[in-house]
């Protein structure tokens, strides 16, 4: 049932959706009316709900999808499409000891703590304060709303060209303008085996980043792919079923990296 302080997803007759956080007192007012708080109080998941001007919404409570989508923004977030691809391409496992910079808004991060669950931990590096305070309030609210066994979580205020306090993790994520500039830092923290995956929305940094890896690092990384991931939702309407006249075209692409066993003196040409 739902209670003061839960999140609450509305869906109007349209399929647009609203987030809410719910209040003791206090009505939520969008162009199709009005809702008093209280209508919602004692309310189970999936009921419907009638504003002031008629308009019927679904009630539940948001799915860590919807809540990443609808939380406040610090930073741009990654998306859901691209944060599953990067916990599956990744490999990001239960039990995982997992490094992420930067934060952000928290989306990754409230992501890869569902993943690594109550064994795992992740430590991630963000240098701006504004953002690493935003990223707490959105990664708390949503731990609070779900009691699940989630990963320990590090954060810390700091710049990681600065270096690194913590290493031997199994896996090291960077959504960072210039990862090419910390790949000295990634050799040091990530064991043998150990995978980087990279975040980037143009080609020229992708290019920099490899290049990189080619001229000074070939026998500490192999690039396993770059990759795109492109999603479409369909709708029905009568008899036309159809793909949704929108998308999100673009965000960014995923380059996979794996982390050599450093001592081994192997020739980069044969990768
Ligand atoms: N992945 C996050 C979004 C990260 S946006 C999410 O899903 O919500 C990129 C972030 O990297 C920004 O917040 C920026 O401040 C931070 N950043 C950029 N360079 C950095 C550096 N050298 N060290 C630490 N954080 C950095």
């Amino acid at each position: 049932m739902f209670k003061k302080g839960d999140l609450v997803l509305l869906i109007d007759s349209k399929g647009k959706r609203y987030l809410i956080t719910l209040k003791e007192k206090g009505s939520f007012s969008f162009h199709k009316g009005k809702i008093e708080f209280r209508e919602i109080l004692g309310k189970r998941e999936g009921e419907t709900i009638v504003s002031s001007k008629g308009e019927k919404l679904l009630i539940f409570k948001p799915t860590l999808e919807e809540y990443i989508l609808k939380m406040k923004r610090g930073a741009q977030i990654i998306y859901p499409k691209d944060i599953a691809q990067i916990l599956t391409i990744g490999d990001i496992f239960p039990g995982a000891k997992v490094f992420e910079a930067g934060t952000g808004s928290g989306a990754l991060t409230i992501s890869l703590l569902r993943q690594v669950g109550k064994k795992g931990r992740v430590v991630s590096y963000e240098k701006r304060k504004e953002f690493l305070d935003q990223a707490k309030e959105n990664i708390t609210k949503f731990q609070n709303l779900r009691k699940e066994e989630w990963g320990k979580l590090i954060l810390r205020e700091r710049d990681i060209e600065k270096g690194i306090t913590e290493k031997d993790f199994d896996r090291a994520i960077l959504d960072l303008p210039e990862p090419w500039k910390v790949l000295k830092e990634m050799e040091k923290i990530l064991k043998p085996g150990g995978i980087l995956v990279c975040y980037l929305p143009t080609v020229l940094q992708i290019f920099n980043l490899i290049e990189e890896i080619e001229k000074n690092f070939g026998k500490v990384f192999y690039l396993m792919g770059i990759y795109e991931f492109l999603q479409r939702k369909w709708k029905k309407s009568g008899l036309s079923l159809r793909p949704e006249d929108r998308m999100v075209a673009h965000t960014g692409f995923i380059i996979l990296i794996r982390k050599l066993k450093s001592s081994c003196k192997r020739n980069k040409k044969r990768f």
